[in-house]
């Protein structure tokens, strides 16, 4: 389980990586309503310190830039870094400019500065491995929203995390429930009185369609999430139901349970975010509205909780009602394969991810039908020699592999 440890000093230094995606934005604007101008107790104060992401929105990084005022800055190559400096120069505002940094060697110094206490995780995939890893050998605290992290490299997470006392806290709305479920019942560390993780799910966007309707679906049918507004990745991962079988491998790492002490249950009103049931027949969960804004908000003040402007209030009177059922493993074969590879506790889920996030971006670009998700990666995974307890080194070896191999596997697909 999951342990506290360090007290952290005010105001809250923080550094986000992937500060202009869907968490980003939500943890900037938790920042903007603790800014240490407003906050007033120094304690609720926070600071954005560094800033990194991708190049498609460096407009919205200027921004960010203007406002937050880092000192560290990460883009993904030079060409991003010239054009970003040029946007800043134009603006013509006399305020210090931030250090600008480029590539790997960026994201690493944004998760390491020394003036960041906490890492906001908010990268999307595999990408985020080793700056998570890099922030953990620092005792930092991570606010963990970027879940393939856990799902590739999760094992070696916990090892370096509990070596360097560096406290996790999801972001993940299920892990959160989860989290807060185990803090209120006082028994965190006692794993043995945990009868069963209970982790929710909308059932995304085809939860009542049928398989040949699925089949058939097309990227805007994907994109339309019913209760979440997300990144494009996650979006479809929830519409193939891979997001709910990549969050049971992020809680088997983060709450160190077994995969069948995990049990999915489809709730469409997203209102409880999961819950645990206790082996004295106890059910804790955790409720609120669908707004990422409350689990960020939470893992950057936990232990405290702190009042929050940002986030809206669920009126329990006015839920008309909650439901909830069984996932079809039929219609959602990701999710069956999720399990599977989470049974197998090695290797494969590096490689179920890796090969996901390949797939994903074959849909996005409309090269490959809905069903061609499922297929690819059931295909890549089976080719797989799994490696029980992989070492960084075997993990980074996994994932360079699964890309190719699911590349190779989609050409063929697609060759008539
Ligand atoms: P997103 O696509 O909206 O944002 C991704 C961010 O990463 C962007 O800022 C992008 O610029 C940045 N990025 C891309 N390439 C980069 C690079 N080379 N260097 C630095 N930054 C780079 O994604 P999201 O929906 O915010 O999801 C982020 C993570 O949080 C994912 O792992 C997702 O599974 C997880 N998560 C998201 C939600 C949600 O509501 N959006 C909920 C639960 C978990
Ligand atoms: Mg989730």
């Amino acid at each position: 389980m999951v342990s506290s440890s360090k007290v952290l000093t005010a105001p809250r230094g923080v550094s986000i990586i992937g500060s202009t995606g869907s968490i980003g934005k939500q943890t900037l604007d938790i920042a903007r309503a603790h800014s240490p101008a407003l906050s007033g107790s120094a304690e609720e104060a926070i600071r954005i310190v560094a800033l990194a992401a991708g190049k498609s929105k460096l407009e919205d990084l200027k921004e960010q830039i203007l406002e937050f005022q880092p000192d560290l800055v990460s883009v993904p190559d030079q060409a991003s870094k010239e054009e970003l400096f040029n946007r800043l120069k134009e603006h013509g505002k006399s305020l210090p400019l931030p250090t600008i940094m480029v590539g790997e060697e960026g994201l690493l110094a944004c998760a390491e500065h020394p003036q960041a206490g906490t890492l906001v995780t908010a990268v999307v995939g595999f990408l985020g491995v080793k700056p998570t890893l890099a922030a953990i050998k620092q005792g930092k605290r991570i606010v963990l929203a970027n879940k393939e992290t856990m799902v590739a490299a999760g094992h070696l997470v916990q090892e370096l995390a509990a070596r360097h006392q560096a406290v996790i806290v999801p972001v993940d709305s299920e892990h959160s429930a989860i989290f807060q479920s185990l803090e209120a019942s006082l028994l965190r560390g006692r794993p043995q009185e945990v009868e069963q993780v209970l982790l929710t799910g909308s059932g995304g966007p085809f939860r009542t369609w049928s398989k040949e309707a699925i089949a058939a679906a097309t990227v805007s049918d994907a994109l339309n999430h019913p209760n979440w507004s997300m990144g494009a990745k996650i979006t479809i991962d929830s519409a193939t139901l891979m997001n709910k079988g990549l969050e049971i491998i992020e809680a088997r790492w983060l709450f160190q349970v077994p995969e069948s002490k995990i049990k999915v249950v489809i709730h469409p009103q997203s209102i409880l975010h999961s819950a645990v049931e206790f082996v004295d027949g106890s059910i804790v969960g955790q409720l609120g509205l669908p707004d990422m804004r409350l689990p960020i908000h939470y893992a950057i003040f936990y232990p405290e909780r702190v009042p929050s402007s940002r986030v809206p209030r669920l009126s329990l009177s006015q839920i008309k009602q909650l439901t909830f059922e069984e996932p079809d493993l039929e219609r959602f074969p990701c999710l069956a394969l999720c399990q599977e590879v989470a049974r197998r506790d090695d290797s494969s889920a590096c490689v179920l991810n890796a090969a996901n996030e390949i797939v994903v971006e074959s849909f996005l670009k409309g090269k490959i039908g809905f069903s061609g998700i499922a297929r690819t990666l059931e295909r890549v995974v089976g080719e797989h020699k799994p490696i029980k307890a992989p070492s960084l080194e075997d993990i980074l070896e996994c994932d360079k592999w699964a890309r190719q191999q699911a590349s190779l596997t989609l050409a063929a697909l697609q060759t008539p």
